[in-house]
């Protein structure tokens, strides 16, 4: 199902495969949709334009709204959202502790209120499953606590323990509805989870335990929620020696290009975060050179596009002068191109360091653009 073909110190080149679509090349961005819907006016079919390899959604929203069972009903999401390609959900965690209000933790799961009508929702490892499984997803993300930041070591203890014991409980859960006769996706995979917030003791001791239950790979979970960048990379490199080589690996919710970037240069091989769309939505774009915020009063009259190399939807026709009067005039269709322009950067740049491994060239590709992607233009 995955294999590194390449090293460049620890950075891997991969290929990886599931039960929908062709092989997938890694490193990889998955492009977000949370609802089933990338927020911006952008459907799975353009997705299939601007280069996305994965699509990832998610359980909680997913369960709110429509309902998990109503997506089973209809042949599940891929059927659902028309996407033949993979699909990764989340598990819901990081919704339940951060969207949700008035949780309640214990040993079974997560008592909570839906952040939409307020009414109250139990979660917990074995409801993750049930959710992926009538989702169908080919990726299924384990049921864990997403420690706030900071944290006490105290807390961030007990809480990885426990997410340690509830991936026991997904294992097995995830094992027995894969061999139900009438599963959406029988040949769902599932990836196990590290936390253990910003103590490298917690990280390694919670990563050699759930290495232990042979998932199918193994994410980095609870960083990007406001530790600085170089926190960050120092958990990556106290965790990464733990993480089995054979097995993908994925840093949740990260980041920006350089983030990324220097995530890949640290063995990491899967990426997700929703910051293309939402910065999109917000005027601001990704360049080779930079960030673009489209709203400057100097794009007024420039008939340049946003990047003169970018071959997006947008790109291809519209100057930045009509991009941001779109803005200015409130009109849809500004969300839209935009989202098209971020994602469509993601992707080539995904595309970019996979050529730089092939090409032994990585380090390079690194020293010139970690720094550079981060400036405004
Ligand atoms: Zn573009």
């Amino acid at each position: 199902m995955f294999k590194v073909i390449k090293y460049q110190g620890r950075a891997r080149r991969g290929q990886f495969s599931c039960a929908h679509g062709g092989t997938v090349q890694t490193p990889v961005f998955m492009n977000v949709g949370t609802q089933g819907a990338i927020k911006g006016g952008v459907s799975a079919h353009d997705l299939k334009e601007i280069g996305c390899q994965i699509e990832l959604s998610n359980t909680y929203h997913l369960h709110l709204r429509p309902g998990d069972n109503v997506v089973r009903q209809m042949g599940g999401l891929h059927k659902f959202m028309d996407w033949d390609g993979p699909i990764l959900t989340d598990s819901g965690g990081f919704q339940v502790f951060s969207l949700a209000s008035l949780r309640k933790i214990k040993e079974e799961g997560v008592t909570f209120a839906s952040h939409i009508d307020g009414h109250r929702i139990f979660m917990g490892p074995e409801e993750s499953m049930q959710i992926q499984s009538n989702l169908g997803s080919d990726v299924a993300m384990a049921f864990d606590e997403c420690v706030e930041n900071p944290a006490t070591h105290e807390y961030a203890k007990a809480s990885c323990e426990r997410t340690a014991r509830w991936l026991e409980r997904c294992v097995a859960e995830h094992e027995r509805l894969n061999a139900l006769p009438d599963t959406v996706n029988p040949k769902q995979m599932l990836f196990g989870i590290n936390q253990g917030a910003t103590f490298p003791d917690l990280r390694v001791w919670h990563m050699d335990e759930i290495a232990k239950l042979n998932c199918d790979g193994y994410a980095i979970g609870g960083l990007a929620v406001g530790e600085p960048a170089q926190v960050m990379y120092d958990i990556i490199d106290a965790v990464e020696p733990h993480m089995p080589a054979e097995k993908p690996r994925y840093l949740m919710g990260v980041g920006t290009p350089s983030n990324i970037i220097e995530g890949v240069s640290r063995g990491v091989d899967f990426f997700d975060c929703v910051m293309p769309s939402r910065n999109g939505r917000h005027g601001k774009l990704f360049t080779w050179e930079g960030t673009v915020n489209i709203l400057n009063q100097k794009y007024e009259m420039d008939p340049s596009p946003v990047s003169e190399s970018c071959g997006c939807p947008c790109c291809r026709s519209f100057s930045k002068a009509y991009l941001r009067h779109l803005f200015k005039a409130d009109e849809v269709l500004a969300l839209r191109f935009s989202v098209l322009h971020n994602l469509w950067f993601y992707n080539e740049l995904m595309q970019k360091i996979r050529d730089a491994l092939d090409e032994g060239t990585f380090d390079e590709f690194r020293a010139k653009y970690s720094g550079k992607l981060e400036q405004r233009v």
